[in-house]
């Protein structure tokens, strides 16, 4: 065991890639995830302060009687760039935080951090190795529409927005490939976690 401990994953990629499955697999393993997509949704929820910062931010019209807005929310940052560093830099400093108590209360050795926008968000820094999850765009598409009420289109949109495969391989140690059935996906990740444990 190095100094880094725990030894940290991080698990990205982009929309429909499989990621929460593949996390999913390795909790099974025995390794604690982080999910950053929900834990951020919940500190916009229930955080006071960044509560109090989104609305300053972006008005009342933020929360509505279910909590956050987020078809409001979202119609913002999507069409100004600037207003989504706005909402990014209200919300990434208090998961960062969120994750740093989480991983101090963690006994394991191995710990996982799952976020769809890892690589952007610069997070990947602070994990000890980076995993991303690579699928065919059209099998993307085809999952998420399976998944979510959401048209091609929309789907499309979305992945345009997001960084590229080859932009998160660069900046990734291991590879997952999830094109095939989740028999596969299982055994990607048991091959990936041998690897792991040779890098702790
Ligand atoms: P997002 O970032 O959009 O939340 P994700 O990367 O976490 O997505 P998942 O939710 O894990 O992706 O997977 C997307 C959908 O594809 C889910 O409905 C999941 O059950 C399904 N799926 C994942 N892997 C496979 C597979 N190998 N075969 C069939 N379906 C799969």
């Amino acid at each position: 065991m190095k100094n880094n401990h725990p030894f940290v994953v991080g698990i990205t990629g982009g929309i429909g890639s499989g990621k929460s499955t593949a996390a999913k697999f390795f909790e099974k393993l025995g390794i604690p995830v982080y999910n950053s997509d929900t834990r951020a949704k919940l500190i916009q929820n229930e955080n006071s302060e960044v509560k109090a910062k989104i609305i300053a931010a972006f008005g009342e019209e933020a929360y509505d009687e279910n909590g956050l807005n987020k078809a409001y929310l979202s119609k913002q940052v999507f069409q100004d760039n600037e207003k989504l560093k706005v909402l990014n830099s209200i919300v990434h400093p208090a998961v960062f935080k969120d994750f740093e108590d989480w991983k101090t209360a963690q006994k394991a050795d191995i710990i996982m951090k799952e976020a769809a926008i890892l690589i952007e968000s610069g997070s990947y820094k602070d994990c000890d190795v980076v995993i991303s999850v690579i699928v065919d765009i059209e099998k993307r598409i085809a999952r998420t529409i399976k998944r979510d009420n959401l048209t091609r289109e929309e789907i499309l949109s979305r992945i345009n927005h997001q960084i590229s495969d080859e932009e998160r391989i660069a900046k990734s140690d291991f590879i997952i490939d999830n094109n095939g059935d989740l028999a596969h996906l299982k055994s990607e990740v048991e091959q990936t976690f041998i690897k792991i444990k040779k890098r702790v």
